[in-house]
């Protein structure tokens, strides 16, 4: 990766990493198995508590689709998932041929409506096509209105999917983002809060569905001496090379939040006397974010016409990375055909919000370079 460009969640390394991998090499174990896999399971569900159980695989992505499955979901089934997200949220709805219900967020968090949530189930029974699964997400690190999204949940009797690609290291009323829902799923894909390169989790306290998903990431081979096959199964397994690699970031996780989340109060600080930049925060204490990505929303009324495009391109020209917030799905040309429930929230903040440089190995220079390019554009 180039050196000058200050990157908006490069990867960040501890140095024990390789310790873990060296070890691997050493012992020969080159396969979806072994001590780093099993001791990165281990190392996961000691930070997470709750009871949860870790099945290692090799994306996120493969995480919910093996959930998903787990959960019942059959072809045509609805199943219901945050609009205002990355496409690897609801992908995994169509390779099981189901259909997205998209449902928008609402403002304090950006995640999932409990408004519309409710909206979308009374109106898909109303079809007589009762939702199988609600899938939400914690974006961008902040925790959704999860305990309205239970509730909801609960009346209707529909199984829950906690989308915490994001959001590891993150809480709600004091219990980790990855405990909650039936399965979630979390990913250390390259930018996120920690990385293997590629690689995600599938967590669950149900000790089933943990079985089930150790069996059909394995190629779904019965228990017989030959192989034999009665299910179809996936090669989602994480490698044991990788697996070092997350070994080696579990022993920084607290380290890598921390650093997160102050680069998140730098920007709150830094913008405080701009008119019309507005720092994503938490609502309440009761929220705890890892603030993965530090997002800004802009009020182009109040900056002189500068908008989050033009921020974005003039960042760029000091090499200087940023992102557009997520598109939303039911704008996708993809997604496009699928029931929407909602009010235009995530279309906003698509039109008016900037994730910033987030990285935890970002210095106080880069933020303040970051910072001042930003309120020169905007003055
Ligand atoms: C990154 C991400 C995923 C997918 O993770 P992979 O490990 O890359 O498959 C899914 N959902 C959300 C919200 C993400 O940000």
């Amino acid at each position: 990766m180039s050196k000058n460009k200050i990157w908006i969640s490069p990867p960040h390394l501890c140095g024990k990493e390789i310790e873990f991998i060296v070890d691997a090499i050493e012992k020969n174990w080159i396969t979806t198995m072994g001590e780093n896999v099993s001791g990165f399971e281990e190392d996961i569900q000691m930070y997470l508590g709750e009871n949860v159980e870790a099945v290692a695989v090799n994306s996120a992505t493969a995480a919910l689709h093996i959930a998903l499955i787990l959960l019942g979901v059959n072809q045509n089934d609805p199943v219901i998932c945050q609009d205002f997200t990355f496409a690897a949220s609801v992908n995994p709805i169509i390779y099981l041929g189901a259909e997205p219900v998209l449902v928008d967020s609402e403002r304090q968090t950006w995640n999932m409506s409990p408004v519309f949530l409710e909206e979308a189930i009374q109106d898909c029974i109303r079809k007589g096509r009762k939702p199988k699964v609600i899938i939400w997400v914690n974006g961008y690190g902040m925790p959704a209105k999860i305990h309205e999204i239970e509730e909801i949940a609960q009346k209707y009797e529909i199984a829950l999917l906690e989308d915490a690609a994001e959001s590891l290291g993150s809480s709600y009323y004091g219990k980790k983002c990855g405990t909650f829902g039936d399965i979630a799923a979390v990913s250390f894909n390259g930018n996120k809060i920690i990385t293997t390169s590629g690689g995600g989790v599938l967590l669950s306290t149900n000790k089933k569905y943990v079985r089930e998903a150790r069996f059909l990431i394995g190629q779904a081979r019965d228990k017989v001496p030959w192989y034999q096959h009665s299910q179809v199964g996936y090669s989602y397994g994480m490698s044991n090379i990788v697996a070092g690699l997350g070994r080696g970031q579990m022993t920084v996780l607290e380290n890598r939040v921390e650093a997160r989340r102050k680069n998140n109060r730098f920007y709150q600080e830094a913008f405080a006397d701009v008119p019309g930049i507005e720092v994503h925060i938490e609502p309440d204490q009761y929220y705890f974010s890892n603030h993965w990505l530090s997002c800004i929303q802009i009020d182009s009324s109040q900056t002189g016409g500068v908008n989050c495009q033009t921020l974005r391109e003039k960042l760029q020209e000091s090499n200087i990375e940023s992102r557009l917030l997520w598109k939303p799905m039911h704008l996708q040309p993809i997604f496009r055909h699928c029931p929407f429930y909602g009010d235009g929230v995530g279309e906003h903040l698509f039109n008016t919000g900037l994730s910033l440089p987030s990285g935890s190995n970002l210095t106080e220079k880069e933020l303040t370079q970051i910072v001042s390019i930003i309120k020169e554009t905007c003055k």
